[in-house]
């Protein structure tokens, strides 16, 4: 069964309160997207199974353990989740990286597929999907959708900060899906945005605003 793992690591924590700071500058914000998001896929790939292997050190034979050969990919939402995959390949190189652009429609809040390009084995990867914000749930829920239609079979959300409504709305729709976050927050203001959150993260990301 998923679950929310919010992460509290003193070093996440204080790394999302620089975030989270209006006066951070676009460049320390996109540096801390970063460096957040590999240590929640630290901790989101600690399920990943091992197996024995040996290795000839200068000295010796030692016993080690590696992981098992499967695959993974990094599937940041468009636009903001472009950030975070960089945090993912630091951590595992040999990820591949598919896209889903999905916005939402700033009337009804749901969302509208305008972009997908996933890599041709999507379906024998370990899917890290990679959202900042998980803020109405609909979003990620049709994102986790689209990777489960293309056979995905092992799904992991990577968020920033959440909401209470959203972390809800995913794990009634998709129960076997886990979601790892550094904060959740109260709750959505009327547009739909995280309340304190981090404010527009594309656009602190980019600088279009
Ligand atoms: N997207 C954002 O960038 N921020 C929010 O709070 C919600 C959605």
């Amino acid at each position: 069964m998923g679950k929310l793992h919010i992460i509290d690591h003193p070093l996440i924590q204080s790394k999302l309160a620089v975030l989270r700071d209006e006066k951070t500058d676009g460049s320390e914000f996109r540096e801390l997207v970063s460096e957040i998001t590999m240590l929640l896929c630290y901790e989101a790939a600690k399920y990943v199974p091992l197996v024995d292997a040996e290795v000839k050190t200068p000295l010796g034979i030692s016993a080690c353990k590696v992981i098992d050969g499967r695959k993974f990919a990094a599937i940041p939402i468009l636009r903001a989740g472009l950030g975070m995959s960089d945090g993912v390949l630091r951590l595992i190189p040999s990820a591949s990286v598919g896209h889903i652009g999905l916005y939402r429609d700033p009337e009804t809040l749901l969302p509208v597929e305008y972009f997908c390009k996933l890599p041709g084995d999507i379906e024998d990867c370990d899917a890290f999907l990679l959202d900042p914000m998980l803020a109405t749930g609909g979003t990620g829920s049709a994102a986790v959708r689209f990777l489960k239609d293309r056979g995905v079979k092992k799904i992991s959300l990577l968020c920033l900060v959440c909401s209470p409504e959203a972390v809800n709305k995913l794990l009634i729709e998709h129960p076997d899906v886990d979601v790892y976050a550094a904060a959740q927050d109260r709750g959505l203001n009327s547009d739909g945005y995280i309340i304190p959150g981090l404010g527009d993260v594309g656009d602190r990301m980019f600088g279009t605003k």
